[in-house]
């Protein structure tokens, strides 16, 4: 099993030059090369990702923040996962609540993007979350807000999918309504979140793969409550947006992740 934490920066459609993209990543630095016990993974847009690449120690992992399913062919504006192989990339995210809303992202869309990515070995952030808040009653028991979208997200999106082909997979438990608003989910709650997902990883697969997959928290993620997320509720990394663009608070919850 993994023990370092990941921290996985998702730019989204940020920054808007190469010059703010190189002040970002080198501002980043000397917080990412000596972080000890966290891997720190930066997921900018494709159209950086050689520069960034060919311009960072190997302290630096790179990530996508999508992709498409199929290999090569007729697919205008498309990008395959071995295209982002062949760069050095090592990780994909997959089913981010922006792609399912702006682009139509269905679970099954999801599901091949999954397939892809798994194919040619990199590791896919899957991520899961329900829409609405209150998902849990007030003795913290999941209410069915939260355990359907979730569950069901879970059984859409690994359909097919083999315990022998489920490689590094890693979950992201993102609900949607604290993405980008300022109002992250208690820590706790999290916590249940991933202790519902695990159930569910075991009942499709196995208890040894639900205890190795990697199921990491996002939504509204700063340096105040990072620890809280990683130390207090044990999740096993952070998705982290809005704050990974601006570098000092990214450092400091690398810091934080990694004391
Ligand atoms: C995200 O985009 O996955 C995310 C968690 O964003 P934010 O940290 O801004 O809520």
């Amino acid at each position: 099993m993994d023990k370092q934490s990941l921290v996985i920066a998702n730019w989204k459609m940020n920054p808007t030059s190469l010059k703010e993209v190189e002040h970002l990543s080198s501002s980043l630095k000397p917080e990412i090369e000596k972080a000890q016990g966290v891997e720190t993974v930066i997921c900018p847009p494709f159209v950086y990702l050689k520069d960034l690449l060919a311009n960072n120690s190997d302290k630096f992992i790179f990530g996508a923040q999508d992709c498409f399913w199929e290999e090569k062919g007729a697919f205008t504006g498309e990008i395959s996962p071995s295209m982002l192989k062949e760069l050095g990339c090592q990780y994909v995210i997959v089913g981010h609540s922006e792609r399912r809303k702006y682009f139509q992202e269905t679970d099954e869309v999801v599901s091949r993007k999954l397939k892809a990515v798994l194919k040619v070995r990199l590791k896919p952030v899957l991520c899961i979350g329900e829409e609405a808040r209150d998902a849990f009653d007030s003795s913290g028991k999941p209410l069915n807000e939260m355990s359907l979208a979730v569950g069901q997200q879970l059984e859409k999106d690994l359909s097919g999918i083999s315990s022998v082909k489920i490689g590094e997979i890693v979950i992201a438990y993102e609900p949607v309504w604290a993405i980008g608003t300022g109002i992250p989910c208690q820590p706790d709650d999290a916590m249940k979140a991933a202790l519902f997902i695990k159930k569910i990883l075991t009942k499709l697969y196995s208890r040894s793969i639900a205890e190795k997959t990697r199921i990491i928290y996002g939504g509204s993620v700063n340096s105040q409550n990072a620890s809280d997320y990683v130390k207090g509720a044990r999740m096993d990394g952070l998705l982290v947006g809005g704050a990974s663009l601006n570098a000092s608070e990214f450092a400091r919850i690398i810091s934080v992740v990694s004391q």
